[in-house]
């Protein structure tokens, strides 16, 4: 999996400027101040080191549902605060375009951002394929910048979000939703993790994707990191962790998950499902910020 060479024993918090500490394994580290999870898995040197993608046709299955739920949540908390008729919208890692299609159905003038060619090009929406913010022209400006499920796999947060102020227009909006490390899983996977059963921990960093996470953030250090940079929160909220729909082909979307586990896995999130997304604290979040 990931090489033992030429990884970095400590670094800085990319959100307080803290030592970061090795933990768990020599590949995360953890701020004690402001509870921010990070990985060197972003890291030239370990992306050579993997070779498995993601099959498209159990990626397309596994995520739809739940994406557009998560999605139309979003577009909720939105609304009680502006309105999306006549808005334009940058979705950032806009993916096979859900997100955007949820808020053109809104009112919204949607443009999707993708670096994955053959993702972007089975968008129903408007979608560049690149990067931001080198795909877009200069001077182009939005109402709503959003990022979801992209900003963890960011190598300079604190960059992106100087470039998000600049793109955006006067009051405009940003919204985020990541996956959370206040969230039920994050508590409990490293317990598994010193048990000794390691792929969780693995599968969590999405270490052995083509994309891993290189961030995990919480509520608090989400917020204080973006509000740096000249924002201010004005929504936060839970989002989905899964649909019952789609669970199967998402759980088979890892490697090396055998059968059994994985029919075991299944069993247990079903069973769980009501307590995993309503009652503990959810493992996917979103926040709106309006540009201060
Ligand atoms: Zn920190």
């Amino acid at each position: 999996m990931v090489g033992k060479d030429k990884l970095q024993t400590n670094r800085t918090c990319p959100n307080c400027k803290t030592n970061m500490e090795s933990k768990i394994t020599n590949w995360t580290f953890f701020c004690r101040n402001c509870g921010l999870w990070t990985s060197n898995l972003g890291s030239k040197e370990n992306r050579l080191l993997r070779e498995m993608d993601v099959s498209q046709k159990d990626r397309i299955k596994g995520l739809h549902s739940i994406r557009l739920e998560n999605a139309t949540i979003t577009r909720r908390a939105f609304e009680k605060h502006d309105t999306l008729h006549g808005k334009t919208l940058c979705d950032v890692g806009s993916g096979y375009g859900w997100f955007n299609q949820v808020f053109e159905e809104g009112g919204a003038q949607v443009l999707g951002i993708e670096p994955e060619k053959i993702v972007a090009k089975q968008a129903r929406v408007k979608t560049r394929i690149g990067y931001f913010p080198n795909a877009l022209k200069r001077g182009e400006r939005f109402d709503i910048i959003s990022f979801n499920d992209v900003f963890e796999h960011m190598n300079h947060p604190s960059k992106v979000l100087e470039e998000v102020h600049k793109r955006l227009n006067k009051k405009g909006k940003l919204i985020v939703s990541v996956p959370s490390s206040g969230g039920l899983f994050y508590r409990l996977i490293p317990v598994f993790h010193k048990l000794g059963y390691r792929e969780p921990w693995n599968r969590l960093w999405q270490c052995e994707f083509n994309s891993p996470h290189v961030l995990y953030f919480n509520s608090n250090n989400l917020k204080a990191l973006i509000e740096k940079k000249g924002f201010r929160q004005i929504d936060k909220g839970r989002l989905k962790t899964f649909e019952l729909r789609g669970l199967k082909n998402r759980i088979n979307t890892g490697k090396g998950t055998g059968k059994i586990i994985s029919c075991l896995l299944f069993a247990v999130l079903v069973l769980t499902y009501p307590l995993i997304n309503y009652i503990f604290p959810s493992d996917s979040i979103f926040q709106i910020f309006e540009k201060v």
